[in-house]
């Protein structure tokens, strides 16, 4: 599930570069709250999967004592649920939210191959090879008819000479 993810984040990329087209983050929050529940942690590059190494990310980067542990993902992940959260799912300490929270959803989680989910009232909005397509056939089209119009006004290609 990671390497698919590492993948995907590859090939999205290797898109943005190939077709100069950087990722927009568009919509907005709609407040459900559930991206401050079910949150994967990442430390040094990697995700959390131990306790010692969220303990060692606590130590190094206060603040993250506000994530609770929750269980573990099928790929081994530790996942955590913020005790900031409140009963109304707006957060409780806005003022001193961490980065990560700041930046959420951030262009660096599209190329680590992250989707967000459905339900989010954000999503990541990168322009395809599909696009690209339909653009240059849209474009070619007037090209087209442009290259007819001088040829019928040629002299002698009019009607009538
Ligand atoms: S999941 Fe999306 S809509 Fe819900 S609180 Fe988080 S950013 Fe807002
Ligand atoms: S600090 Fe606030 S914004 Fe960040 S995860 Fe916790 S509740 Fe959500």
């Amino acid at each position: 599930m990671g390497g698919l993810k590492a993948l995907l984040g590859l090939m999205r990329r290797l898109r943005s570069l190939i077709l100069r087209s950087e990722v927009r983050v568009v919509g907005q929050c709609h407040v459900c709250g559930k991206c401050c529940q079910g949150i994967l942690l990442r430390d040094r590059g990697r995700w959390l999967r131990t306790e010692h190494a969220f303990r060692r990310l606590c130590r190094d980067e206060p603040g993250h004592e506000r994530f609770e542990i929750t269980e573990r993902d099928d790929a081994g992940r530790l996942v955590f649920r913020c005790a900031s959260l409140g009963a109304d799912n707006f957060c409780t300490c806005y003022a001193d939210r961490l980065p990560l929270c700041k930046s959420y959803p951030s262009k660096s989680l599209y190329y680590q191959g992250i989707t967000l989910r459905e339900d989010c009232g954000f999503s990541f909005k990168a322009t395809t090879f599909r696009d690209i397509i339909r653009q240059r056939s849209r474009r070619s089209i007037p090209e087209f008819t442009e290259v007819l119009r001088r040829e019928l006004d040629k002299p002698g290609n009019r009607e009538g000479q």
